[in-house]
């Protein structure tokens, strides 16, 4: 079980479940929202997380990078603009963003995704997992995470 919480520490979530999926994304969209280098997100299925405090300070914007998937919603605290995650499908699939987590995931997560439009000062290690585009089995990986 993993706990975590917006900036402010007044949305506060649970997630009863593995996060064994995790991209760094480098794409234009995420850099914008993260405000940083590449945006980290934990997939998981919608069924294992939980609101546990401040669900009314939750606020959704459409995804207006790509309106050809009007299902993807990033959500944040309408309170301290602190960004939670990305909602993927109804009902289904999120992505939480992995910097809110209250622990520390300690093993080496993450494999870094649309680096075709990193920064251009940012060095990723050589050593990690990296796909210019999306990874050819991404759509399988999140079809095993909302089935398993
Ligand atoms: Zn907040
Ligand atoms: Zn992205």
């Amino acid at each position: 079980m993993y706990t975590g919480s917006c900036y402010c520490g007044q949305v506060k979530y649970r997630i009863n479940g593995p996060i064994d999926y995790v991209v760094h994304c480098h794409c234009k969209p995420c850099r914008k929202v993260a405000g940083a280098a590449y945006y980290s997100a934990g997939f998981i299925a919608h069924s294992s997380f939980e609101i546990t405090s401040g669900e009314g300070l939750v606020k959704t914007q459409e995804n207006i990078w790509n309106q050809q998937n009007p299902n993807v919603k990033r959500f944040y605290c309408g309170e301290c603009g602190g960004r939670l995650g990305v909602h993927i499908s109804q009902d289904q699939l999120l992505n939480i963003a992995i910097n809110t987590l209250d622990q520390e995931l300690e093993y080496d997560i993450g494999i870094h995704i649309n680096t075709e439009s990193k920064a251009p000062w940012l060095k990723i290690p050589e050593n990690s997992e990296q796909y210019r585009q999306f990874p050819p089995d991404m759509a399988e990986q999140l079809q095993r995470i909302v089935h398993q």
